[in-house]
């Protein structure tokens, strides 16, 4: 359901990755680092296929069935963040947490049949972004109040609605990823100057939630210096802050 998938373990999309001479070249470091030959038997990455997975808890109402699913690498991709109690589980194939259903949301519409849906339903959303929180902030841990639980993949709206060049100001919506960002405002000889290390993953929103702090930063360091007005969909609404400037 997504154009690139981030790695169910690793940092990037699929099919990034080391090749075979950096591969070799690593392992041979850590074998003399650590004084044991044949590391690589120990490091292999878990594969997808390996996780015996429960069963989703929640079947997919029809009105939502469009954009999302309950298939098990999407719930496994949504599963955790990028910290390293986080790895831990993933190599420890445990995967009790993850969401019942995944849904990718390609407009306000279907945030908001998602939101409405899941409040009747008893259903926890955790809104998902770039997936790099260090801090567990897109783990569906919600206890045993919920029926169930849903990840809200808020990539797909990833569009620059507007650049007002005389304001050096953008509208642009909360799932675009920073290189997007750059790529989008390059052209209009602009840049949001935010830099996280999380970069090729992070997304505005995510960023925003969080309130992330970028390198190259003198001055402008956190992301809240460069927002001047937010629209937030939530169960009961939208919010939405003055624009500025007016
Ligand atoms: C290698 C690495 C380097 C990092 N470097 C930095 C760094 O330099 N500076 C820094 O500050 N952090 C850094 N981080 C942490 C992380 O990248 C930041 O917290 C980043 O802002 C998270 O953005 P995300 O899009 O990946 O959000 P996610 O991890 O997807 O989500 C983070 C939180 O925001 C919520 N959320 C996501 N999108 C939305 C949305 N649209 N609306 C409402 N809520 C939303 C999620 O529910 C979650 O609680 C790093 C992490 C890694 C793994």
């Amino acid at each position: 359901m997504v154009a690139k998938r981030p790695k169910f373990c690793g940092w990037g999309y699929e099919g990034d990755g080391l090749t075979q001479e950096e591969r070799e070249m690593v392992l041979a470091r850590y074998a003399e680092r650590f004084g044991l030959e044949g590391f690589e038997k120990f490091i292999n990455s878990p594969l997808p296929d390996q996780v015996d997975l429960h069963a989703s808890r929640i079947e997919i109402p029809a009105a939502l069935a469009d954009f999302c699913s309950a298939a098990n690498i999407d719930r496994l991709t949504h599963t955790y963040g990028k910290s390293f109690p986080d790895y831990v589980r993933i190599y420890d194939k445990n995967f009790t947490n993850a969401p019942d259903i995944v849904a990718y949301a390609k407009s306000e519409d279907h945030v908001d049949a998602v939101l409405d849906w899941a409040t009747g339903a008893k259903v926890a959303v955790i809104p998902f972004g770039g997936g790099s929180s260090v801090v567990g902030g897109i783990e569906p841990a919600v206890g045993g109040k919920f029926a169930g639980t849903l990840s809200l993949d808020l990539t797909s709206l990833n569009q620059i609605l507007e650049i007002d060049k005389t304001s050096r100001a953008a509208r642009m919506q909360g799932g675009i990823r920073c290189p997007d960002i750059e790529n989008g405002l390059r052209p209009h000889g602009l840049t949001m100057r935010h830099f996280p290390q999380s970069f090729d993953l992070a997304t505005l929103g995510g960023m925003i939630a969080t309130r992330s702090g970028g390198h190259f930063a003198t001055l402008y360091t956190h992301i809240d210096d460069f927002v001047e007005s937010t629209r937030m969909m939530t169960p009961a609404g939208v919010m939405e802050s003055r624009r500025l400037p007016g």
